[in-house]
């Protein structure tokens, strides 16, 4: 496959192809550069199949086998960087250090990392029990896997919002059908691929490409879902498990704030916010979406993102080094950041740099990097997520006004807070509604992947990362092993009046009759 032009990938199992494609559209020069299998629901239950009859062999590896053909992979990964990066890039539009930064270096890391951790996350644990009917016997929570694992993908990074969800599955032993989003199919091709140079067995790690159907299909037939995109699609996701008592996690939209107290390191958090509201054509759930700064160095703090602004070149990415920020993924996504761009305008805001679509006539979908100011929360691009290279700005009275605006959302995935008193920081970071708030920092906790990641309010349910992360893909299963024990125990039949009488006294002086209630 040439690294520069990603060929036509074409499921090579005959089964899984029902006729129907969808064209691959390169969003940055909007050239077809693949077409991919539409599968329907039948395909879907048919890989159900095949995965479910893998799944008890790989879980049988143990971890040292499965860990093997995880490691094999990260330096598989470190083997194929540029047809990976390349590959991220022709589907997604992005640039090339959006490429290699956040999705290429995200699965390297996380081959290795849950290959190495999955077996402590998931030992055995001892319970001990204070309960004296217990005595004698050995308590043990296991982490058993739960079988075939559904893992549906978003657009926005194709390696690692699915890979991310789809490793720490594989490493716990079960099988994983990803289903990917129908416009960024070709990435999990290749890790597909990559999988099998890697010794994986065939069935326990298939794609499913295909449309919103496809996904609603895979709902319906494997023992737990991993879903990451929109809130709306997310709570239809949810709807359709409950049909079959399926477990969900859910990693949903955001639009998270970054506050700029009086006595912020300013080129600090002026960088930060223009680094990661533009990062990956700001198309990242834990993007910074909106920026609340403290009166007194308000117009300071602008005009550092104004100087920041002007290292931003919004061009078609050839290599290292050559923009900063790429095309959007998905079309209807700049009609998005439009609309909030000329909602606000409408109400009184101010465009200090952009405002406009891209590379109008050449092809692809682009909106220009875009600063706002003069915005407040009667504006869109304050409380719908944006999801696009937008930086709106508000100026706020003091802290107490930006903690209150923050947390006027109904989203909660992340946070930032710019302090040079870190105690006043983290206090503010305590009382953000969000599920990971960084001080004098931003995003780089999704780096900790021992850290869990997860959204409060409606940016979702469960966690990714940490011992959540995989133990969210095992039935938590008690173990009661009687060791020491009589023929016939004394609570049970026939009862009798006298032991009735002594349990009864027994159970008051263990559970603390003679202890003072504090
Ligand atoms: P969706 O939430 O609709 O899509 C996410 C994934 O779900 C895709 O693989 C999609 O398939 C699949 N899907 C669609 N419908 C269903 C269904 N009924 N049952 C199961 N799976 C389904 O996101 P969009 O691509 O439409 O993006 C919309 C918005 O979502 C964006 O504007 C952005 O705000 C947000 N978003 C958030 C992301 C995040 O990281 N939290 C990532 C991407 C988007 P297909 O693509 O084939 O339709």
């Amino acid at each position: 496959m040439s690294v520069q032009e990603p060929a036509v990938h074409e499921s090579d199992d005959p089964a899984a192809v029902t006729g129907a494609e969808i064209a691959v559209q390169n969003p940055a020069t909007g050239e077809i550069i693949a077409h991919v299998p539409d599968l329907d629901a039948a395909v879907i239950t048919a890989m159900a199949t095949v995965g479910r009859a893998a799944q008890p062999g790989w879980n049988a590896l143990g971890f040292e086998g499965r860990g093997r053909i995880l490691l094999r992979m990260q330096k598989w990964l470190t083997d194929n960087a540029e047809l990976v990066i390349r590959t991220v890039m022709s589907e997604t539009g992005k640039t090339y250090e959006d490429a290699q930064l956040a999705d290429w270096s995200y699965g390297l890391n996380a081959f290795g990392f849950w290959a190495r951790n999955a077996p402590d996350y998931l030992a055995d644990e001892r319970v001990r029990s204070a309960q004296v009917m217990l005595k004698g016997k050995r308590l043990v929570l296991r982490y058993k896997p739960l079988g075939l694992i559904g893992v549906i993908g978003p657009w926005n990074y194709p390696l690692t919002n699915s890979f991310g969800d789809a490793i720490p599955a594989l490493a716990a032993g079960n099988a994983v059908i990803l289903k990917p989003s129908e416009v960024t199919p070709l990435t999990s091709q290749v890790l597909l691929e990559g999988l099998r140079e890697c010794g994986m067995p065939e069935g326990v790690f298939q794609v499913a490409t295909g449309r919103g159907p496809a996904g609603a299909a895979l709902v319906d037939v494997v023992d737990m879902i991993m879903f990451t995109g929109s809130t709306e699609t997310g709570k239809r996701v949810m709807a359709r498990a409950a049909q079959t008592l399926t477990p969900v996690s859910l990693e949903l939209g955001g639009k998270d704030p970054l506050i700029v107290m009086a006595d912020a390191d300013l080129d600090r958090a002026a960088s930060h916010a223009v680094f990661y509201s533009m990062f990956n054509g700001g198309q990242t759930c834990i993007s910074v979406e909106r920026v609340y700064v403290e009166e007194p160095v308000y117009d300071e703090f602008v005009a550092k993102v104004m100087a920041n602004m002007k290292a931003v070149r919004n061009e078609i990415s050839t290599g290292p080094g050559t923009s900063e920020v790429g095309s959007m993924t998905f079309a209807s996504q700049v009609d998005v950041v439009e609309r909030h761009v000329q909602d606000a305008k409408a109400k009184g805001a101010q465009v200090l740099v952009g405002g406009e679509r891209g590379h109008e006539g050449q092809g692809g979908h682009w909106h220009q990097p875009t600063v706002l100011v003069d915005v407040d929360h009667t504006m869109q691009c304050m409380t719908e997520e944006t999801f696009g290279p937008l930086l709106p700005i508000m100026k706020v009275a003091d802290t107490e006004e930006a903690i209150r605006l923050a947390n006027d959302s109904p989203y909660g995935l992340a946070a930032s807070v710019f302090s040079r008193d870190l105690a006043r920081g983290e206090a503010v970071a305590r009382r953000i509604e969000a599920g990971a708030v960084c001080v004098n920092d931003a995003l780089v906790n999704y780096l900790a992947l021992e850290l869990p990641m997860g959204g409060a309010k409606a940016s979702g349910m469960g966690t990714r990362h940490g011992a959540g992360g995989i133990r969210k893909y095992c039935q938590q299963q008690s173990l009661l092993i009687s060791r020491v024990h009589m023929k016939h125990e004394v609570h049970m039949f026939p009862y009798r009046r006298s032991v009735t009488k002594a349990l009864g006294r027994a159970f008051k002086l263990m559970n603390g009759r003679r202890r003072p209630v504090p």
